[in-house]
């Protein structure tokens, strides 16, 4: 199935420590809203069903993005926004909100919570968003990003006692992360497969990956093209048919790494992102992996 997170805009009113999705270039890029209900068409015409509007704080433009839902809706398209929850300052606004989200076709709210983004907006902002979408059925998450430490165990500990439905995210090091410090892994080896939905960043550029994928300066790997010159269905066609992004779907990160040569001790070291950007983000290594991806790391797989 087709999906796309939508990166309506780059611009967002809070700085966390922690942001992939920052940009130094495009701090506060955005997508002209009658474009944008332009592109749903296009990828409504391309079979495009599930949409997810991130990358900056998507509801700075409440408006706007109630309009991109209901065109959404129209389509048949499931919706999804990604939010920091800093409009939900008290219950009443909250469920305020969250009705003209409803009202609007949104399928899905999802609440991004961690110790970076409490720096800036209050816990209580995300139970808030969190009870509304309870009480009125809307379905929701919370995004509960961690690096594992100590210290997020109060935050986890936080949303079971509102018993709020969250799921545990790994942070990405990359954008404002890439500088944190590791903290070393304690688990076995994982295949490292990645489902990879396409990223329409606000300057129209697609990415095959919607997590680290824009970050890859040295090769680009995963830059599809750009809406301007391209339509949506060639650049997902791209993506779908490109046999490298077929095997990390396929054969994992891991097992990639593997046929590239890194052992096993040096590859349990890694994060996902990280050992995908050791190989992908090396002109010389993605050089031997084009050569190899229809023979030696086709037959790579159990
Ligand atoms: S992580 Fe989310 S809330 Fe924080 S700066 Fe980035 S886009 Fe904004
Ligand atoms: S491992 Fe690579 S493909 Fe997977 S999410 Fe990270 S950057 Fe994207």
């Amino acid at each position: 199935m087709r999906k796309i997170a939508f990166g309506y805009s780059t611009r967002c009113n809070v700085r966390c420590e922690h942001c992939v999705a920052a940009d130094a270039v495009l701090d506060s890029a955005k997508i002209d809203l009658l474009q944008a209900l332009d592109i749903i068409d296009d990828m409504a015409a391309a079979h495009v069903k599930g949409i997810s509007f991130t990358a900056g704080e998507p509801l700075l433009y409440l408006d706007d993005i109630c309009s991109l839902l209901t065109r959404c809706k129209q389509h048949g398209i499931y919706s999804r926004v990604v939010t920091n929850s800093f409009w939900a300052k008290t219950p009443a606004i909250a469920e305020s909100i969250v009705a003209k989200l409803q009202e609007n076709g949104l399928c899905q709210l999802r609440l991004s919570y961690s110790r970076w983004h409490q720096k800036n907006i209050s816990s209580i902002n995300v139970v808030n968003a969190a009870k509304s979408c309870q009480k009125s059925g809307l379905d929701y998450f919370v995004s509960f990003v961690t690096d594992f430490s100590e210290e997020d165990d109060t935050f986890e500990a936080y949303l079971r006692g509102n018993e709020l439905l969250f799921f545990p995210e790994p942070v990405i090091y990359s954008g404002r992360a890439q500088g944190f410090p590791r903290k070393p892994l304690q688990t076995d080896y994982q295949d490292n497969c990645c489902v990879m939905n396409p990223y329409l960043a606000p300057g129209l550029d697609m990415y095959a990956c919607c997590d680290a994928g824009s970050h890859f300066s040295k090769t680009n790997f995963f830059h599809l093209g750009n809406l301007q010159e391209s339509t949506i269905e060639q650049l997902l066609l791209k993506s779908e048919q490109n046999i490298l992004y077929a095997h990390i779907r396929n054969i994992g990160i891991s097992g990639i790494a593997s046929f590239a040569g890194f052992t096993a001790r040096e590859i349990v070291q890694y994060r996902k992102c990280e050992l995908c950007e050791k190989l992908f983000n090396s002109p010389d290594t993605l050089a031997m992996l084009e050569k190899e991806a229809t023979a030696g790391l086709e037959k790579w797989h159990r």
